[in-house]
């Protein structure tokens, strides 16, 4: 069961990089370097095709960060949960990131799962 939950968490860390990916791309320039396997300690998770500014890989790297280390299993809607971990200000930044990149990259019917697992 446990090794379920890990490979679809995987995929959705990968789909949120490709998202945070499409929306720097669009709204950031500068340097630009994928998370790196020391940065995000994720088993089997490789984020080398999404190249991100430096804002954008703390923010992705914050994301796998809190997701990973909801003690709740399984993991409620952040909105529903008392521990509220994420800090000010996150949940909207991922809002954003869905909404911009979900419609560029027409992949709606993954966006409420996502949602629920990043907010
Ligand atoms: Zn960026």
């Amino acid at each position: 069961m446990k090794d379920q939950s890990d490979k679809q968490e995987i995929k959705d860390f990968k789909v949120l990089a490709q998202f945070t990916a499409v929306y720097c791309r669009a709204h950031h320039q500068g340097a630009k370097r994928p998370l790196q396997p020391s940065e995000v300690d994720v088993e089997g998770l490789n984020l080398e095709p999404h190249s991100l500014c430096e804002k954008c890989r703390e923010f992705l790297a914050y994301a796998i960060e809190r997701r990973q280390r909801c003690p709740l299993d399984p993991k409620p809607s952040c909105k529903h949960c008392e521990i509220h971990c994420y800090r000010p200000g996150h949940r909207e930044q991922v809002r954003e990131i869905m909404r911009f990149s979900g419609s560029r990259l027409m992949l709606r019917g993954r966006l409420d799962l996502l949602w629920h697992y990043f907010s």
